[in-house]
């Protein structure tokens, strides 16, 4: 097997390994219960998981969805947001090689993952794991700049600044959308979550990364009015399904000027 094909399935079971993790943080920390205990149970008889039990994804397969005691079926986010770890994982790997960038996509996704789960479930975006990603992508850049012989000012306060303009940009959002509609529009976790999307994709892009959000929720958040009437929709899986989307594909505003001046 090539060293790549071997790396490539390492990355990918770490994926499945952290994706498995994610649940748990993205859960217990919504909710304010420890990371580390308890240890892994069955929410409806509290039976506590075999360690076979606690395999990603083939653990789900083998007790065909079920709680091995009291038979309640087993949310299926959890096999899904463990494979969805693991794919994005290896496109790290696929997309940047092995890499201070690499580190940098896989500390970013792994938030974009951990406060979707938690959002979803619980319209939660936890802070724990946005300042623990933000210092590491920060020590990140320190090295990158120190390794690559980049000014710190470059490397690291750039980046840093373009987090607090994505921040500030969408709290005046807030701001505004707040005073329009005569309620709170946006929660205090989305704008947060904008500080990292900056630090990471730049200031340009994490605007567009607000703009392709929106584009994409707005659709939803209208049929969840209707049938729930109800508007309220968790934003942050729609900011991570973008900033992901724009990390991958390494879109930038040129090729967005270029597209709207070529038409
Ligand atoms: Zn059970």
């Amino acid at each position: 097997m090539s060293m790549e094909a071997l790396t490539g399935i390492i990355v990918f079971i770490m994926g499945l390994v952290f994706g498995s993790f994610y649940n748990v943080v993205g859960y217990r920390l919504a909710n304010n219960i420890s990371i580390v205990y308890p240890p892994s149970h069955c929410p409806n008889c509290n039976h506590k998981l075999k360690f076979y039990e606690l395999i990603p994804v083939l653990s789900y397969v083998f007790l065909l969805g079920k709680c091995s005691k009291c038979k309640k079926r087993i949310s299926f986010s959890y096999p899904f947001f463990e494979m969805l770890t693991a794919i994005l994982f290896l496109l790290c790997y696929l997309v940047f090689g092995i890499n201070i960038k690499f580190f940098i996509s896989v500390i970013f996704i792994s938030i974009l993952i951990i406060i979707s789960i938690s959002d979803i479930k619980y319209y939660i975006i936890p802070d724990e794991v946005l300042i623990i990603g933000s210092v590491l992508i920060i020590i990140l850049n320190i090295i990158n700049s120190l390794v690559n012989d980049i000014s710190l000012l470059n490397g690291v306060l750039m980046p840093l600044l373009n987090g607090v303009g994505a921040f500030a940009v969408l709290y005046l959002f807030k701001v505004f959308g707040d005073m329009v509609f005569q309620k709170e529009c946006l929660g205090g976790g989305d704008i947060k979550l904008l500080f990292v999307i900056g630090l990471v994709l730049g200031f340009d892009m994490s605007i567009v990364t607000i703009f392709i959000s929106s584009f994409i929720a707005l659709p939803l958040s209208v049929i969840s009015l209707i049938k729930n009437n109800n508007n309220v929709l968790p934003f942050g899986p729609y900011l991570s399904i973008s900033a992901a989307i724009i990390l991958f594909t390494g879109l930038n505003l040129d090729m967005i000027l270029n597209f709207f001046t070529s038409i």
